[in-house]
């Protein structure tokens, strides 16, 4: 529940008119929605800046519906920054084209080449080559040709004795026999970025000249995921990015950075362990999801299947007249409490699997326990009526409930976030959420 953006869009929404204070306090949350989604504190500073020119140059201010205009700016800024549309993987004009992939150990090196070849081949009858040149480890070999086994695609090694530099030439050599107009180079990678490594990829990447180096960078590094990228880029120069495991629970912030700070595209995403868990990177489906628009969406959509039929019943009709308090958000969170863990059910819905903002609706049973002190701590005039909760009454609840002052504001914020959504829901043109149409 902290989708930040939400709450600073309703405290602007319903004023015709924005100060300057209120769009920099907006942005503000904007800044720190970007600085939980990972993405690096330099990169989310300018974002702001820009943005906030716009929306003044775009006479936001004076705007009918100001929060509207400032989250498409946000949106459409985020989306420009990473390059606007998806790009393509760089093809030669004769075969085969050399794709080399480079990145840390673990990242999806090995995965990812079994994801695109099997798409290439899927998508424009390619007939690939896979070329295994990490000959580390006996088990990355096997690795790929268990894969390329199972995809019916050729894979080249030497086994682990050869010098990866003779088996990218050897490689090569096989492919234009055979004519493969594709070869893909798995090679090795380091738990860090080291000399030694750079200095193979380098040598790698002269013999083979390849038309594009796909770094693999795995987006729950989180900031390191940017430094990475850099590193990669300032020694072996990449030609684009492949984000691997955002079926994670990462809001995928890296991404901006990662463009930001290379000006590489991103050009693939890599959403799970199958070789059919590979997506095209679409930079205005990832500004929304840095955003974490729609994560309440998730947990409200997601409540509705476990909740109680007669209460749901009873706290729509109190939601269209507007009157969901503190009673029932206490109640709503219990509904959450008895589900389990949350990312384990929001599974099950159709399109959620890959929600990575899951994690952050998850209440764990402490928070839980905080929540309903501080409820309790409410005189019930105040449940009733969250607009009486004047700063001196939440100290007087904070102190009553042996929360801090920050955790009471936290609460107030985040069931204004639920009582939004579910009134967008009731009243929105999306009609009743998921096993309540025939209330
Ligand atoms: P390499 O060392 O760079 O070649 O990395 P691998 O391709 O061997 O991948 C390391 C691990 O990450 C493996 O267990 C993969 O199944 C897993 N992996 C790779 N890409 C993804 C992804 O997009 N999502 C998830 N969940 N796992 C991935
Ligand atoms: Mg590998």
């Amino acid at each position: 529940l902290t989708s930040r953006i939400q709450t600073a869009m309703k405290n602007l929404s319903g004023k015709g008119k924005v100060s300057e204070g209120d769009l920099d306090e907006t942005l503000r949350e904007i800044r720190l929605a970007l600085l939980e989604a990972d993405v690096n504190l330099k990169i989310a500073r300018s974002f702001i800046a820009q943005v906030r020119e716009k929306a003044l140059g775009a006479k936001v201010l004076e705007g009918l519906n100001p929060s509207e205009q400032i989250i498409k700016i946000v949106n459409d800024q985020l989306t420009d920054m990473m390059g606007a549309q998806a790009v393509p993987l760089n093809k030669s004009p004769k075969i085969p084209t050399v794709i080399m992939m480079a990145g840390l150990q673990g990242a999806g090196k090995t995965t990812t080449v079994a994801k695109l070849a099997n798409k290439l081949k899927n998508d424009n009858h390619a007939r690939p080559l896979l070329i295994a040149a990490d000959v580390y480890r006996p088990a990355a070999i096997e690795q790929l040709q268990t894969l390329g086994r199972q995809l019916s695609i050729p894979v080249f090694d030497q086994g682990t004795d050869v010098d990866p530099r003779q088996i990218v030439k050897d490689g090569l050599k096989q492919a234009d026999q055979e004519k493969n107009d594709y070869v893909f180079i798995d090679t090795a990678g380091r738990l860090q970025i080291d000399e030694l490594l750079m200095q193979e990829l380098k040598d790698i990447e002269k013999i083979a000249k390849p038309d594009e180096i796909l770094l693999t960078v795995d987006a729950m590094t989180g900031q390191n995921a940017t430094e990475t990228a850099q590193g990669f880029n300032d020694a072996l120069g990449i030609t684009g990015v492949v984000l691997t495991k955002l079926d994670g629970d990462t809001r995928g912030g890296a991404a901006l950075s990662i463009r930001e700070v290379t000006g590489k595209p991103i050009k693939f995403v890599g959403e799970g362990e199958k070789v059919t868990d590979l997506d095209v990177f679409y930079p205005d489906r990832m500004a929304s999801r840095i955003l974490g628009m729609g994560d309440i969406l998730s947990l409200i959509e997601k409540t509705q299947k476990d909740v109680d039929a007669k209460q749901a019943a009873a706290q729509l009709q109190k939601l269209q007249e507007n009157s969901f308090d503190f009673n029932d958000f206490l109640d709503q969170l219990k509904q959450v409490q008895n589900m389990g863990p949350m990312e384990d059910m929001l599974k099950m819905i159709p399109g959620m699997a890959n929600n990575a903002a899951l994690a952050q609706v998850q209440v764990g049973p402490k928070d839980f326990a905080h929540m309903e002190a501080i409820v309790y701590s409410m005189t019930p005039a105040e449940r009733l009526d969250p607009e009486l909760l004047s700063p001196a009454r939440r100290r007087r609840i904070a102190a009553g409930s042996g929360r801090p002052v920050i955790d009471v504001n936290k609460m107030i914020k985040q069931f204004k976030q639920m009582r939004q959504m579910m009134y967008k829901f009731t009243n929105g043109k999306g009609g009743l959420p998921a096993g309540m149409e025939d209330m």
